[in-house]
């Protein structure tokens, strides 16, 4: 049976058709599901019981169950949900001034294999459908009684490797009708699959591409990243290039600093060299610890001396805050579970 949160508006009128109703029933459908996010056909209360019982019949909602919230001394939360495969996902709650952002995963595992991510190395099992990304929203809103106001696709998984589900759910989270978080507060973070950017390129979102580059040169990027081996640091720039022209938006390029790796001054000046003339932000993220990993956090010092040497060569660059680290809900510390 289909998940009925799988489905775009449009197709959801269409699926209607399928069923002999009429197209508006799938408005009414997604004013339950994700303004009033109700967790079962039985509350659609302007529907009839005939319908209700019709939907019912052809639709599952399934809503995640909470198998664990841990809560870190920032504010920040920390989901496990049952996906009811026996599989388990995590999802991140941030607190901000400006709101309410969520960091969604999009796969179970991740395939890309990055040496300093704890979401990967344990094998890759599946992507998420359109509706179980939607769902991480739904089931943290419910949980606080809250509204979310920003969505980052930077959780276990690598959104681009799922393009198609990941761009219906945006659809679904985009829609006024639906979640209504406008595209400017959605952030799409990839390791680098380069083909799929100039593809995002071409969709004509106004959503913010982040890019992990994390290395300058080839040998480095390819130690920490194997996807380098596939898309160099050339066509990954080159498609950059791309989707600035294209979109006429700035990309974040992601770097994790990590000691005596890639956080000295001459990586500094490389970067400053491969990212001059682009529209973009530099995200510095000191390098978080996990279990296994072999990279070690940068100075303080060298950190902010990075920074300082970048927006000194007129990059922007800002130190992303380490929220939720004493939870293992930093970056790179998400985790699938499997719960057989
Ligand atoms: N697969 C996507 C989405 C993950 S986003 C991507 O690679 O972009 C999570 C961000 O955190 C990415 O920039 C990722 O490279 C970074 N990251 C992963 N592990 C990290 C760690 N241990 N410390 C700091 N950042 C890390």
């Amino acid at each position: 049976m289909k998940n009925i949160k799988d489905y775009n508006l449009d197709d959801l009128k269409e699926e209607m058709k399928n069923i002999a109703e009429k197209p508006y029933r799938a408005e009414q459908i997604f004013k339950w599901l994700y303004v009033e996010n109700v967790t079962s056909f039985e509350q659609m209360t302007n529907l009839s019981l005939e319908l209700r019982k019709k939907l019912q019949e052809n639709f599952k909602i399934e809503p995640f169950k909470i198998i664990k919230k841990q809560e870190s001394s920032d504010g920040t939360k920390k989901y496990l949900f049952d996906v009811l495969d026996s599989n388990a996902i995590e999802t991140v709650l941030m607190e901000y001034k400006h709101g309410k952002s969520i960091c969604v995963s999009t796969q179970i595992g991740c395939k890309m294999g990055c040496k300093f991510c704890a979401s990967t190395g344990i094998n890759f099992i599946r992507n998420l459908s359109s509706g179980e990304i939607v769902e991480q929203i739904l089931a943290v809103e419910r949980d606080e009684n809250i509204k979310i106001s920003n969505v980052v696709f930077m959780g276990i998984g690598e959104p681009l490797d799922n393009y198609d589900n990941v761009l219906n759910a945006i659809k679904i989270i985009n829609n006024p009708k639906g979640i209504n978080i406008g595209a400017r507060h959605i952030s799409i973070s990839t390791s680098g699959i380069v083909p799929k950017i100039y593809k995002l390129a071409d969709e004509n979102l106004q959503c913010t591409l982040s890019v992990s580059l994390h290395a300058t040169d080839n040998e480095k990027r390819s130690a920490m990243m194997p996807i380098n081996k596939t898309y160099n640091i050339e066509e990954l720039i080159k498609a950059c290039k791309y989707y600035i022209k294209k979109t006429n938006k700035r990309i974040s390029f992601e770097y994790a600093l990590a000691k005596d790796n890639n956080d000295n001054l001459e990586d500094a000046k490389n970067l400053v060299k491969l990212l001059k003339g682009m529209i973009c932000h530099v995200n510095l993220i000191p390098i978080n610890k996990i279990e296994n990993g072999n990279y070690v956090k940068s100075t303080n010092e060298n950190i902010i001396k990075f920074r300082d040497y970048l927006n000194e060569k007129g990059i922007v660059a800002t130190i992303r805050r380490e929220l939720g680290t004493d939870i293992d809900a930093a970056c790179g510390q998400l985790r699938r579970k499997n719960l057989k």
